[in-house]
């Protein structure tokens, strides 16, 4: 039976009927597995809606009691790590081990928030001036929304609502149409947890919902990570509406390689963080940057890697690569393949031949790419699948220019032996994540995740302490109570005595 997949607002799914509707495809097997509801305006007034009449009363709850809902979540979640990575793998087609592993990496944003009551912590100074104390606190905004990629369904919202509920705002979820299911169970083990109806609310859709989101006047401010068009579209017009905005877009990651460098471990990382998820990873490496003289050797170790890769569907516990996320994105991935070699590139690995016994799903083998240059269209663009491209570089110096110009600046890795050479690379690059001999240097949820450049419209990064930022605002008290030196009229500007 076709599965149904609606809106949850208020506490509860929604009951009415969507003037428009999207297929939810199994990309093993290329069927649609369900229909997800497209919100109007209309639904994502009665989301934004419920989150609103949610709020004064989940901003006064004390820190103790979202405390405990965030613990009882984190438990819950914990337990139903199984249902949320087959929900994932069925809809997105990554293998279950990495939809496992996503749902962990969001439930470590989980255990931070769960610390609200002294991540919320101000500061207090007695005796600002005499008998006059002043204090700070973080208050929470209001409405605030998430707008979610189709590559991680469950880790990336879990950037954005666990710390966001917890500084005591109310929360609308627009996740990607294109594996909407996680994001109702999430809903669910809220529920369960004892979170007050409406503080954490859902609406599918594409466009139609994101804009009602981005002009809704009770939206205070929208969370976004997914491509960079559509990141700079969403800050433009979030902002425009007066919101504050932090978007998060799309990566081309280089993996700098120097002659020092241990050419196992490098093409071990090559290999895992180029084809883990099938490449549909912000943080995939994309480039690998080989510095003279190691491009020969070091193709020739990820070619002998990438030959025993097990490719097939997720479900099954053998497959380490699942398919990607639609035929039309297999065939535009596919696309780069082409134009890299009919611009000069050399297929080193072809996947293309890559599919199943009965021909179906979005198939496609992890390739490489050699010999790619910065000119290259497979170079240029972000491709968002199992392709990596090996660009060979004279230096140090002509690999970071390479990196310098481009206009990503997401996550990066130098693998080297030479410390001194790592420390420079580390303060030199511009990038947001810096991996030393570590391929995919995801922070911690106590650190914030963030790119630079093209990779980040907004200034403040996921989670961590910025997180908390974001979705609080500052305010400062100075409080003076009555003693008896009372100082009479004064029309100068305060100063301090
Ligand atoms: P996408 O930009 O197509 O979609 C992201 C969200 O925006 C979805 O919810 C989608 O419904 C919505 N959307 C799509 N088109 C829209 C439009 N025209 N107007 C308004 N909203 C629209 O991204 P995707 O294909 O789902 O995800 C892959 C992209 O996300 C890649 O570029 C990847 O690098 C990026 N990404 C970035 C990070 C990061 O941390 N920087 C993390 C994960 C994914």
């Amino acid at each position: 039976m076709m599965k149904q997949i609606t809106h949850w607002i208020g506490g509860k799914p929604w009951t009415g009927t969507a003037e428009r509707q999207g297929d939810v495809y199994d990309p093993a097997t290329g069927q649609v597995g369900g229909r997800v509801d497209f919100a109007s305006a209309d639904e994502v007034g009665a989301a934004v809606a419920a989150a609103r009449e949610a709020f004064p009363a989940w901003r006064d709850a004390s820190l103790a009691k979202r405390a405990n809902v965030l613990f009882a979540f984190r438990e819950l979640v914990d337990r139903h790590r199984g249902d949320l990575a087959a929900a994932i793998t069925s809809e997105h087609g990554k293998v279950r081990a990495d939809a496992a592993g996503e749902v962990a990496r969001g439930l470590e944003v989980v255990e931070f928030a769960c610390g609200i009551p002294h991540l919320l912590k101000g500061g207090f100074s007695e005796n600002v001036s005499t008998r006059v104390d002043s204090y700070s606190i973080r208050q929470p905004l209001g409405v605030v929304a998430g707008i979610t990629p189709f590559n991680f369904p469950a880790m990336v919202p879990m950037w954005m609502f666990p710390l966001a509920i917890a500084c005591g705002n109310t929360f609308v979820l627009k996740p990607s149409e294109k594996d909407p299911s996680a994001s109702l169970l999430l809903a669910e083990l809220w529920r369960e947890a004892g979170l007050p109806d409406g503080v954490f609310n859902v609406v599918h859709g594409d466009k139609a919902a994101v804009d009602a989101l981005l002009t809704h006047p009770d939206v205070r401010a929208v969370s976004f990570v997914g491509s960079t068009p559509i990141a700079r579209y969403v800050y433009e017009t979030g902002t425009t509406h007066g919101k504050r905005v932090q978007a998060l877009g799309g990566a081309k990651n280089h993996m700098l390689v120097l002659p020092d460098a241990d050419l196992d471990l490098a093409a071990d990382a090559a290999v895992s963080a180029g084809f883990g998820s099938a490449g549909e990873r912000c943080m995939a490496i994309s480039a690998v940057v080989a510095v003279d003289p190691v491009g020969d050797e070091l193709v020739a170790k990820i070619k002998e890697r990438v030959a025993k890769l097990a490719v097939g569907p997720g479900a099954d516990e053998r497959s380490e690569m699942g398919p990607l996320v639609t035929g039309a994105h297999r065939d535009k991935v596919v696309s780069y393949l082409d134009s890299g070699v009919a611009q000069g590139a050399t297929l080193a690995v072809d996947g293309r031949g890559h599919s199943l016994p009965d021909g179906a799903g979005f198939w496609l083998g992890p390739t490489v790419l050699d010999h790619v240059t910065t000119e290259m269209d497979c170079y240029k663009d972000e491709i968002f699948g199992p392709v990596l491209s090996v660009v060979r570089t004279l230096s140090y110096e002509t690999g970071m220019d390479l990196i310098a110009a481009n206009p990503y600046g997401n996550g990066t890795a130098v693998f080297t032996n030479d410390g001194g050479a790592a420390r420079r690379f580390c303060n030199e690059v511009e990038v947001g994540m810096v991996g030393v001999n570590v391929p995919i240097p995801v922070p911690m949820a106590y650190y914030s995740f963030g790119g630079w450049k093209a990779s980040l419209f907004g200034d403040t990064h996921m989670h961590g302490t910025e997180g908390v930022h974001f979705y609080t605002r500052g305010k400062v008290v100075t409080s003076r109570w009555l003693d008896p030196s009372h100082g009479g009229v004064n029309l100068g500007f305060p100063t301090n005595g």
